[in-house]
């Protein structure tokens, strides 16, 4: 016998709970099915301990530029990492209650804790129990990629929600992938005291920025003190007691702690897709259409397990986009997002929309407006004139294509673009609003009218 619901989401994501919301306050019986942790990768081991961290990494920072600022502090700048750490734990316990009670308070939802696998398209087992629907979101999120390297598996490699756990600073980390997840772990941990050395297989950091900003990048952490060996070809680990050494072409490393910071894999594996018929990519991500509904009836996919999207805020828009079509005869498109994302280092780097590379193998012509941060009042008030911020528009058509601002506020200031790219306003529109002074984003329209051809 099977336990029927309206409705069976599997992951309390970003995107399973408020749909739990949506589909509860319709009145819908709705059973949300979560084998870990409520709250998933994001207020877990994601966004909210990392940018916890970041900001305990920040302030020893800023601590130790005081005498910059004509502020005098007597002593060395020391950090407490077990309050550095509690202070994420309360941050996260704070987040993760505040989902359960929020579920805890819908009318009509029954959490199941436990792993859910399909038996058949509109059913699904959780331990003992089997439960029925026509509609099951699934919304099971990813987790750390560990590649294949020799001699890996024999050291205790973190990941990044192992790393979580430590209450001393590393002497020295070692981070395997020069792309989002790893640079801030990099940055954060230089900051509290480690060595740090980050080695990516590729040619550069961040490789799917453009140049100039993954250069920039590289020189702001290089400032810091932590190296950087990109476009190795061989490496391997070995362990001596607590001691672990990686070879890279033929240098020896050692280090203290391993951090595989290398891609995420998504939670598909484990979810018996195949007893219902989902289809899967070759890499595990399940496919949607631009309503995230799977190729089987009755079954979407939400959240970072469609390869649609990695990000806290797209897993969200995956629930606005379905809750507004299934409920409010809407017809929302994955296809309308604009992509905007930000890397947490500091300065951090604002993105939406293409980079400049990606505009121009779309064959446009176009326009770059750029400026650095040295030419920013605001920025110079801070102190703090690292990175730049770049532009791209239409030339045809006068629309803004992409921008990214690598700077202070950078993760704040990148968001006039995106709203005025969402609404379809030209480059001259934007040219004509009155900023606030002093900010960041005042230097925005000025970029504009600074316009020149691509070369
Ligand atoms: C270190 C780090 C930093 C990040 N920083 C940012 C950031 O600053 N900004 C940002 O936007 N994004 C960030 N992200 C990405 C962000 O955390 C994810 O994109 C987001 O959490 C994805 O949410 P989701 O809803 O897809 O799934 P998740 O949040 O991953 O949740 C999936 C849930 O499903 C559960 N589950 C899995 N399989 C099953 C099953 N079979 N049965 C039952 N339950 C199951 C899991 O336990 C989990 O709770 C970061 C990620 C990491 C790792």
């Amino acid at each position: 016998m099977s336990r029927p619901f309206d409705a069976i989401i599997i992951g309390a994501g970003q995107a399973g709970p408020p749909l739990a919301g949506r589909l509860t306050a319709a009145g819908q019986t709705v059973a949300l099915v979560e084998r870990h942790l409520l709250g998933g990768t994001c207020v877990n081991t994601g966004c909210m301990p990392t940018k916890t961290l970041v900001a305990s990494a920040r302030a020893a920072h800023m601590a130790r530029r005081a005498d910059d600022f004509g502020v005098v502090l007597r002593g060395e700048v020391g950090i407490d990492m077990k309050k550095v750490k509690a202070r994420a734990d309360a941050v996260i316990a704070n987040a993760r209650h505040g989902v359960r009670r929020w579920l805890d308070g819908m009318p009509g939802c029954t959490v199941i804790e436990g792993h859910a696998r399909f038996e058949a398209p509109g059913r699904v087992r959780v331990g003992d129990e089997s439960l029925e629907s026509a509609r099951i979101f699934v919304n099971v999120g990813g987790r750390a990629s560990v590649p294949e390297l020799p001699g890996l598996h024999d050291i205790p490699y973190l990941t990044n929600t192992s790393i979580l756990a430590l209450e001393a600073v590393p002497t020295h980390l070692l981070v395997i992938g020069g792309s989002y997840i790893g640079l801030e772990y990099a940055q954060m941990q230089r900051r509290f005291g480690a060595e740090v050395t980050v080695i990516e297989k590729g040619p550069r950091l961040i490789a799917r920025e453009d140049e100039d900003v993954s250069a920039a990048v590289r020189e702001i952490l290089e400032g810091e003190g932590i190296r950087i060996r990109t476009g190795f070809g061989h490496i391997d680990f070995a362990r001596s007691g607590d001691a672990i050494t990686a070879t890279l072409d033929g240098e020896s490393i050692a280090c203290s702690h391993v951090l595989v910071a290398t891609g995420r894999t998504p939670n598909t594996g484990d979810l018996g897709l195949d007893r219902a018929g989902v289809v899967t990519d070759a890499r595990g991500y399940i496919v949607v259409d631009d309503g995230l509904r799977s190729n089987v009836p009755g079954i979407w996919a939400l959240g970072d397990c469609n390869g649609r999207g990695a990000f806290t805020h797209t897993s969200y828009n995956d629930f606005e986009i379905v809750a507004a079509n299934l409920l409010d005869g809407e017809a929302r498109k994955l296809s309308d997002r604009i992509p905007a994302y930000a890397l947490y280092t500091d300065p951090p780097l604002g993105r939406v929309g293409m980079s400049e590379r990606e505009a121009r193998a779309s064959g446009r012509r176009i326009l770059v407006g750029k400026r650095p941060m040295t030419r920013i009042g605001r920025a110079v008030e801070k102190d703090e004139t690292q990175g730049f911020m770049k532009v791209v528009v239409d030339a045809d058509t006068d629309l803004i294509l992409g921008a990214a601002i690598l700077g202070t506020e950078g993760d704040e200031a990148i968001h006039g673009l995106l709203d005025m790219m969402s609404v379809g306003a030209t480059a001259t529109q934007m040219r004509h609003t009155v900023p606030i002074h002093p900010t960041v984003s005042e230097l925005i329209p000025t970029m504009l009218s600074e316009l020149a051809a691509a070369d």
